[in-house]
C-alpha cells in the first residue's frame, strides 16, 4: 500500500512564518489611530502625510484605519477655516498664482495647505501639482503643506479623498485650504461643492468661450481674476476686466446674495494679490453675518452624502456579475431597437433589488 504523501513541514512553517513576519512588518509600518490623530493635532507633517496616504489607499485595512482617523479628527475641524477653489484653463497661471498668493497668506500668519483635484492626472502623469518644479517656493516652505492630486482614480474617487483630506488638514490647524483644479471638465463642479469661495483665473484679451471655459463655470465664480496684467498685456487686461464687470451684472443672482467681483493681477509680479485676499475676507464677513456661510457648508455635506450614496450604489450595481451579464444582453437589444432604454433599465434595477 503506498504511503500517503507527508506534508513538507519545514516548507509549511517557513511560509507561514514569512506571512507572519510580513504582517508584523506591515503593522509596524502603520501607526495606530491614536498616534495618527495625535500627530495630526500636533502638526506633525510626516504623520499627516501618512494619514492622507491611507485615505488614498485602495486597501481595505488602510481604508478602515483612515475612516477612524477622520472620525476622530472631525471634532477638531472648527469651521473657522477658509476653503478656496481656484480654477482656470491650463496656462492661465494657476500654479504661479497659488505660489504667490499662498506666500502672501503665509506672511500674514495664515497656515496654508494646497490640494489639487485633477482626475486627468492618471493620463498625464500628474498634470497639476505633480511636478516638483511647480510652486517651488511653497513646496519647500515648512509653513505650507502641498499635496498633489491622487492619481489613477475617477473624479468621484478624487473628490471623496480631497474632502476627507480637508478634514485632516483642518484638524492639523491649516486655516486656509487652496484647492486647484483644471478649468476644462467636471472637476470644477466637484470642487465648487467643497469650497467656500470659488476663484476663476482668466487670460487677458480672450473671452471665456475662447479659453474653453463653460458659461456655467464663470457663473459659479465668486471672483473673476484677469491674470497676467503686466507688460504688453496691461491694457488688454484692463479691457477684459471691464468686459467681465459688465457681464457679471447679467448673471443670475447667487443664493448667497454675494455679487461676483472682477479684478486683475499679475501673479508673476505679485501685484493685485492683497486685493484678492481682501475680497475673500469681505465675502467671508458678509456670508458669516447673513448666516449663509454655515448653511452652505451644511448643504455641501448633504450634497456629498447623497452623491456618495449614488456612487456607492452605482459601484455595487455595475460590479454585480448578474447585472453585468444581463446588461450586455439588454444593451444589445436596446441598440438593435428591440427594447426601449427605460424598459431595460427598469428590468435591470428590479433584478438588482431582488
Ligand atoms: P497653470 O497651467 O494654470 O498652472 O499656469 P502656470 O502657472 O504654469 O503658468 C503658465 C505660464 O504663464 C508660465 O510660463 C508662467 O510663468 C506664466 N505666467 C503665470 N502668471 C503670469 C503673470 O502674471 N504674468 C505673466 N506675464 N506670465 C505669467
Amino acid at each position: 500500500m503506498p504511503k500517503p504523501n507527508k506534508p513538507d513541514q519545514s516548507k509549511r512553517s517557513f511560509t507561514s512564518q514569512e506571512a507572519i513576519n510580513k504582517m508584523i512588518a506591515n503593522r509596524k509600518a502603520l501607526p495606530s489611530v491614536e498616534e495618527l490623530v495625535a500627530g495630526i493635532r500636533n502638526q506633525n507633517r510626516v504623520l499627516l502625510s501618512k494619514a492622507i496616504t491611507l485615505i488614498e489607499s485602495t486597501r481595505t485595512d488602510h481604508q478602515q484605519l483612515a475612516q477612524q482617523v477622520i472620525e476622530q479628527c472631525l471634532p477638531y475641524t472648527t469651521g473657522s477655516s477658509i476653503r478656496i477653489g481656484i480654477t482656470g484653463t491650463p496656462g492661465v497661471g494657476k500654479s504661479t498664482f497659488i505660489e504667490a498668493f499662498g506666500g502672501l497668506l503665509l506672511d500674514q500668519g495664515r497656515r496654508v495647505a494646497v490640494l489639487a483635484v485633477d482626475p486627468t492626472s492618471q493620463v498625464s502623469q500628474g498634470s497639476i501639482l505633480g511636478d516638483k518644479t511647480r510652486m517651488a517656493g511653497l513646496s519647500t516652505d515648512p509653513r505650507a503643506f502641498i499635496r498633489p492630486s491622487s492619481a489613477g482614480d475617477s473624479l468621484g474617487g478624487v473628490a471623496r479623498k480631497t474632502r476627507e483630506t480637508i478634514v485632516l488638514l483642518e484638524a492639523a490647524g491649516y486655516d486656509t485650504i487652496l484647492i486647484e483644479t483644471v478649468g476644462v471638465g467636471q472637476s470644477e463642479v466637484a470642487v465648487y461643492s467643497m469650497v467656500d469661495f470659488f476663484l476663476l483665473l482668466l487670460l487677458p484679451g480672450a473671452g471665456d468661450e475662447l479659453q474653453g471655459i463653460k458659461r456655467g463655470i464663470v457663473e459659479m465664480a465668486d471672483l473673476l481674476v484677469v491674470n497676467k496684467a503686466d507688460g504688453d498685456n496691461t491694457t488688454l487686461a484692463k479691457q477684459s476686466r471691464q468686459a467681465y464687470k459688465n457681464a457679471v451684472h447679467l448673471f443670475p443672482p447667487k443664493e448667497s446674495n454675494w455679487t461676483p467681483k472682477v479684478t486683475q493681477c499679475s501673479a508673476l509680479n505679485k501685484e493685485g494679490l492683497s486685493e484678492i485676499w481682501e475680497t475673500v475676507e469681505a465675502h467671508h464677513n458678509q456670508l458669516t453675518e447673513s448666516g449663509y456661510w454655515g448653511q452652505c457648508r451644511q448643504e455641501q455635506s448633504a450634497y456629498w452624502l447623497r452623491e456618495t450614496v449614488q456612487r456607492l450604489l452605482g459601484e455595487q450595481f455595475y460590479g454585480d456579475p448578474a447585472i453585468q451579464k444581463r446588461l450586455k444582453t439588454l444593451e444589445a437589444e436596446v441598440l438593435a431597437g428591440n427594447k426601449m432604454p427605460f424598459t431595460a433599465a427598469t428590468e435591470l434595477v428590479s433584478l438588482f433589488v431582488r
